[in-house]
């Protein structure tokens, strides 16, 4: 078994489309980013990463790379599930908390768990996604970012 950590933060933006856990969001402002700027699955990349200590996100997709320009986060996880699996892990489960003063996540932590799971290949059972505000306290707290921690459990695949 291997335990993994990940976390991100990114700026909100007035227009910008909110998108989180892969799942768009309809918000007033969303995050700015190189990518989506989907910073719960950026942390997830960074949590499988680390479990198979294999650095981190900014090292396998660099944002001087055009090739990340605007995209779909998703399409990271899934790069960086792959080079996991390649390591010989397969992923157990996955916990996370989104640290968001606004928009109120609790309608979308279905969707967002959803979407994840399916993302992992996991069922979700053995993904949980919590919400909280950072009541009013520094940059998350006054509507200034999303931020998001995630920890993942790896085990060693069966050949
Ligand atoms: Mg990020």
């Amino acid at each position: 078994m291997r335990v993994g950590i990940g976390y991100d933060i990114h700026r909100l933006s007035p227009g910008r489309p909110l998108v989180l856990g892969g799942v768009a969001i309809a918000s007033p402002a969303g995050l700015v980013g190189h990518s989506d700027g989907d910073a719960l699955l950026h942390a997830a990349c960074d949590a499988l990463l680390g479990a198979a200590a294999l650095g981190d996100i900014g090292e396998h997709f660099p944002d001087s790379d055009p090739a990340y320009d605007d995209i779909d986060s998703a399409r990271l996880l899934t790069a960086a599930l792959e080079k996991t699996r390649a390591a010989g892990f397969a992923p157990v489960n996955l916990d996370a908390n989104i640290l968001a003063e606004q928009p109120r996540l609790s309608p979308h932590k279905a969707a967002i768990r959803e979407r994840v799971a399916q993302l992992l290949g996991l069922p979700v059972s053995r993904v949980s996604i919590k919400a909280r505000t950072h009541e009013g306290l520094d940059a998350v707290g006054q509507g200034q970012a999303i931020a998001a921690q995630v920890v993942v459990l790896l085990e060693e695949a069966q050949p």
